[in-house]
């Protein structure tokens, strides 16, 4: 299975079967929808809609997911154009690995007429960095040409608060198995995390919101911005459209 997902990963970009759907980000004082992320759909004729879970460590293995990086990052991109909002792109380290794609975003980045403030890359910290001070060195120069930086995931795997001062981060955002634990351990890990972000000056970015009252918790807590099923669900480019323009 793994290899026939590769060989038809090959072609899915070529056939139109990728594409950048889009969740809303709300402020959590004025209840508005302040940003997007960007997250990766593939559409196979046969085996419907797979999920990035399943075929992003596929690209990242075989070479596909500087490809797919970029295509991701110029939806993005437009989308931040057209509506002026914040956009939030997920960026694996592997994908920095290469130095060919942090050139070709800082070029680019360079290129539009737009803040760069207004895109943010979020970082998964995966198992497998290689060579993390190049990593590091690459994230540096796109944070100094004023692009924003997520720590995704807090809370779930290896995301740690090391990280927010490491990266230069500006964004914190915990995961949403966090925002569902209600043992007084999450709550406090979540309420130190934020307390670390706040002091200096760090975003924070609540995920996997789906109901009342964990918006409640979250808003409590001090998070600046909450993103969920409660709010929307991950949206073709057509939806966010609709969304954006409704009065
Ligand atoms: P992530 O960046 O942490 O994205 C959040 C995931 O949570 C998304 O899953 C989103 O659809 C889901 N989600 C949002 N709100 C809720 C909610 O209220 N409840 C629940 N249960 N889930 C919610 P998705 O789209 O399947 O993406 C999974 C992961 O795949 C992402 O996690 C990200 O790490 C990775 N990914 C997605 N697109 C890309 C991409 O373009 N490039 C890279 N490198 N990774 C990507
Ligand atoms: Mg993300
Ligand atoms: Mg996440
Ligand atoms: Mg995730």
């Amino acid at each position: 299975m793994r290899s026939e997902i590769s060989r038809a990963l090959t072609h899915a970009l070529d056939r139109s079967e990728i594409a950048a759907w889009f969740q809303p980000q709300i402020d959590l004082l004025s209840n508005r929808v302040v940003a997007v992320e960007a997250l990766c759909r593939w559409n196979h004729p046969e085996w419907g809609l797979v999920g990035p879970n399943v075929f992003i460590p596929v690209a990242e293995e075989d070479g596909m997911i500087g490809e797919i990086g970029r295509y991701m990052a110029t939806q993005a991109i437009a989308v931040m154009a057209k509506w002026g909002i914040d956009v939030s792109v997920n960026v694996s380290p592997a994908q920095l690995q290469d130095s060919a794609f942090a050139t070709w975003l800082g070029r680019l980045v360079q290129r539009i007429s737009h803040p760069a403030r207004r895109l943010t890359l979020e970082i998964t910290e995966g198992r497998h960095i290689g060579n993390v001070s190049a990593v590091v060195a690459r994230l540096d120069r796109l944070r100094a040409m004023g692009l924003g930086i997520a720590i995704d995931d807090f809370g779930a795997g290896q995301a740690s608060l090391t990280q927010l001062k490491r990266l230069h981060a500006t964004e914190l955002k915990i995961d949403r198995a966090l925002v569902v634990d209600e043992s007084p351990t999450a709550e406090r890990t979540m309420g130190t995390a934020i307390t670390v972000a706040h002091d200096a000056g760090i975003r924070v970015v609540a995920e996997g919101i789906e109901t009342p009252q964990q918006l409640e918790k979250v808003k409590t807590m001090g998070c600046d911005r909450g993103q969920g099923y409660l709010f929307a669900r991950p949206m073709p480019p057509g939806q966010i459209d609709a969304l954006l323009t409704a009065p």
